[in-house]
């Protein structure tokens, strides 16, 4: 197996020698710019002079010399200007007809590569993963650029800046959002080798995160003491935080030294003193406050996990950072996460979290949830889950319940139309959009994987234990379906294929966690609510956005350092994640939880595994606060059917749409302080 991996690597090695990937793009001369510009804008009536203009500066920012000489590029975009609003019509349709075939199956065939890593029911063995690894349409934009059919689309459908969408979308019609987003599309030309090297170390890190288990029956505390059940095998980072969650409401006097347990198995994954023998391993009995570890009764010396972690992250940021130079529009990876994925500046984002988290409202709040607990408020406490109204009710009961329900994916999927029903879809439309959602039993927590074309389903991934769906499993599973609903409205309910999907991903995380508090309303558990549940409710709301916000400015923090320090090594990293950790922590929680310097905001796996994606989850809360204030008195149903058919706008023009404003922090600030002074009274 390795050997095959090896001659792989070295065939890739010598075809992109061959392909010289370093020459320069984007040699044309203005004198031929110009003059191309002026024999289009003689030989049509039909455009601005500005848009004709645009469109050739933009494609010949691409060309490359082995595309052909200055002439040929000239002649190229004479021949293939589209010169009548007539012959753009059908040039839009056709490309975006072709568009739909080559994402829809290429999403298909990677869906069902990867099928054997994400589901259960396969037995994982090597050539899994090389599988898995393996992208088919890695080459996909080279093969468009030699084409050349993405020159034709550079040249007629010219590429907005984010700012000018904000700016001058404002007044387009369907018709000009389509095209400026057709314009998006081949805003790179970054050679198939690194797009392939970034998919193998993505697959590698999250192999490595769905497989990093705590056996927590093995733990013991300093009297020999086991706290946990046998049976409990926790993933990091959400296992454990979810676990560490769930004992906010456990009765048997143990919640507490169970959370400070798993707080300090927190601190040994992000220390990597975690000896590595107890990752993933039944074998060893561990001793996480003094770090000793036994097998078979007797004490043995330990590995601690050496830097893996940072190694996954180290890899994962450098294929990233080799596509700069072939990214003329967003040259950083910053860039592109925010500016080109989140269509949101990483400036605008560190404003808007570190006027949140450090708001006097965050001081008002853990008074309230310091008064809740009767005690002082410890680290983990950014996790307090007492807001909610499940913590009160007891999960072994509701685990009952589900389980009942849900004994396997089969009776899930068949239930999904009535559950959109009791959030007010009709009928018929429950039905219409639950024909494209299939349940699969995953390996991992689960995840929601839409399709790409109309004639395909969504996937709704979860994990379900062989005597039934338990609860964790049911909460999560309603996340994911919040995104099959907006995947499914978002592709096949949107006028153009080319607007399918949302402005980010925050907007399918908002639609997941709508869906996701709405869990016990989807067992007809009625949960009386009053003022002050809608209270409490946004109390959590404000908890959860000032935990993560911490947590997305750790991973921002450390992209900015790498970018400042391109030559460092795994060690850096690690040294340097921690210390953003600690930073963000001494400013701006050390005040309110205590303990100076605790390293916590470093557990996340998505650092690891997804870089830069966490900015989202509060963002997503944000937009969701505001859509869920919007749909308070209104069929949820119905809205989500007007809302989410607008497709891919930026996020302010959608939530102008949406309910009338700009995403903001005000909004949930403004609620927070109401909250407080009810739950005060
Ligand atoms: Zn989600």
């Amino acid at each position: 197996m390795k050997k095959f991996f090896f001659l792989t690597t070295l065939i890739f090695m010598i075809s992109c020698t061959q392909q010289t990937p370093n020459k320069k793009m984007g040699n044309i001369s203005e004198k031929t710019i110009a003059s191309t510009i002026e024999k289009i804008q003689n030989a049509t009536t039909d455009f601005d002079s500005k848009i004709i203009e645009k469109g050739i500066r933009h494609a010949s920012k691409f060309w490359l010399e082995s595309d052909g000489t200055e002439v040929d590029f000239e002649n190229f975009c004479i021949d293939n200007f589209a010169k009548t609003t007539q012959e753009k019509v059908v040039l839009f349709e056709k490309i975006q007809r072709n568009l739909e075939i080559l994402y829809g199956n290429y999403n298909t065939i990677n869906l069902q590569l990867k099928e054997p890593l994400h589901l259960a029911k396969y037995e994982l063995t090597n050539i899994d993963e090389q599988f898995g690894a393996f992208d088919p349409y890695a080459h996909f934009s080279d093969d468009m650029f030699q084409s050349k059919i993405a020159f034709i689309v550079l040249l007629n459908f010219p590429f907005y800046t984010l700012e000018e969408k904000n700016e001058l979308g404002k007044y387009w019609d369907r018709q000009e959002w389509a095209y400026a987003r057709l314009g998006d599309i081949f805003n790179s030309r970054i050679p198939a080798h690194i797009n392939q090297q970034i998919a193998t170390n993505a697959t590698i890190s999250e192999n490595y995160i769905s497989n990093y288990n705590i056996v927590m029956g093995n733990l013991r505390n300093e009297n020999n003491e086991q706290l946990f059940s046998d049976d409990m095998f926790l993933i990091t980072h959400w296992g454990l935080r979810d676990e560490l969650k769930s004992n906010y409401a456990n009765a048997d006097g143990k919640g507490l030294e169970k959370q400070r347990m798993v707080y300090n198995v927190m601190k040994h994954i992000v220390n990597q003193t975690i000896p590595q023998e107890v990752i993933n391993n039944q074998e060893y009995i561990w001793y996480p406050t003094t770090n000793k570890v036994l097998k078979n009764g007797q004490q043995i010396d330990y590995t601690a996990e050496p830097d893996t972690r940072y190694e996954m992250f180290y890899n994962n940021c450098k294929s990233l950072m080799d596509a700069d130079i072939y990214c003329p529009t967003y040259s950083t990876y910053i860039q592109r996460a925010f500016e080109q994925a989140m269509e949101i500046s990483d400036k605008e984002i560190e404003n808007m979290f570190t006027n949140f988290i450090g708001s006097d409202e965050v001081k008002n709040v853990a008074q309230i949830i310091e008064k809740r607990l009767g005690r002082k408020l410890e680290p983990f406490d950014i996790w307090y889950d007492g807001f909610k109204s499940r913590s009160s009710i007891n999960e072994d009961d509701l685990s009952k319940k589900t389980k009942a329900m849900y004994p396997n994916t089969q009776a899930f999927e068949e239930n999904l139309p009535q559950l959109l029903e009791k959030i007010g879809f009709s009928s018929d439309s429950a039905q219409n959009i639950c024909k494209k959602i299939t349940v699969d039993a995953s390996r991992g927590a689960g995840h929601a994987w839409g399709a790409q074309m109309r004639s395909d389903k969504a996937h709704l991934r979860t994990r379900v234990a062989e005597n039934g769906m338990d609860y964790k499993g049911y909460n999560i599973a309603i996340h994911e379906f919040g995104h099959n609903v907006e995947q499914t409205i978002s592709l096949n309910y949107v006028d153009n294929y080319v607007m399918n999907g949302i402005p980010s991903t925050a907007f399918t995380e908002a639609l997941a966690f709508i869906f996701q508090v709405r869990d016990l309303e989807f067992l007809d558990i009625t949960s009386n609510k009053n003022t002050d549940n809608n209270a409490l409710e946004t109390l959590d709301n404000f908890w959860g956005c000032y935990e993560i916000m911490g947590v997305s400015l750790v991973d921002l923090y450390t992209w900015r350092w790498l970018y400042q320090n391109p030559n460092a090594t795994v060690k850096e990293l690690k040294e340097n994640v921690l210390h953003n950790a600690k930073i963000v922590w001494n400013r701006f929680y050390a005040p309110i939880l205590g303990e100076k310097d605790s390293p916590i905001l470093a557990i996340y796996s998505h650092m690891i595994e997804i870089p830069l994606y966490l900015p989202n989850y509060p963002f997503g809360h944000l937009v969701q606060f505001q859509l869920e204030n919007f749909l308070r008195d209104k069929n949820i149903g119905e809205e989500i059917l007007r809302i989410y058919p607008a497709g891919r706008l930026t996020p302010n023009i959608w939530m102008q749409n949406a309910v009338g404003h700009n995403v903001s922090i005000q909004p949930m600030l403004e609620a927070t302080n109401q909250a407080v002074n009810i739950l005060k009274n």
